[in-house]
């Protein structure tokens, strides 16, 4: 199992939020063996809540897996759309390893980000101040097939 094949499972489980009625985001955790340890998909309005971006939500159950926070640190994640900001800090306060994404943050239809900026423009920012412990980021990866996905919902 290499990054693809993770990448689609990130990219059905996007499907499967989006045959849900979710906005069509899709992500997974993966450990250092190679074993999926967490994953979900966009439940902000099942769940009325703002913050169950698909990062979140396998992120939330990837920490419930393992057990413990510690764990998370040696984790990859991947995520059929690159992270919010406010996917970003979660990512960063759980001191992932790596992080591979499919879509960019400013092919999301519509999207309104802060400071302008997504994982990318945060790893940027960041790189040039001490004390920041940034995730590896692979972009891009099976990104057409995440656009297919994406552009079957109703973004309204
Ligand atoms: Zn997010």
């Amino acid at each position: 199992m290499g990054d693809e094949d993770f990448m689609r499972r990130a990219l059905a489980l996007a499907e499967a939020g989006l045959a849900a009625g979710q906005a069509p985001f899709g992500a997974v955790v993966v450990d250092v063996d190679g074993a999926v340890v967490g994953e979900g998909h966009n439940t902000v309005a099942a769940d009325c809540d703002a913050s169950a971006h698909g990062e979140v939500v396998a992120l939330r159950d990837a920490w419930r897996r393992l057990g413990e926070r510690g764990r998370l640190g040696s984790c990859t994640l991947y995520t059929s759309c690159e992270p919010c900001l406010m996917c970003s800090a979660a990512i960063v306060q759980l001191g992932l390893r790596r992080v591979v994404y499919a879509a960019r943050g400013t092919e999301v239809p519509g999207a309104r980000r802060l400071f302008n900026a997504d994982l990318t423009g945060a790893a940027e920012w960041a790189a040039g101040r001490p004390g920041w412990r940034m995730p590896e980021i692979r972009g891009d990866l099976l990104r057409e097939e995440a656009l297919a996905v994406m552009a079957r919902y109703d973004w309204g």
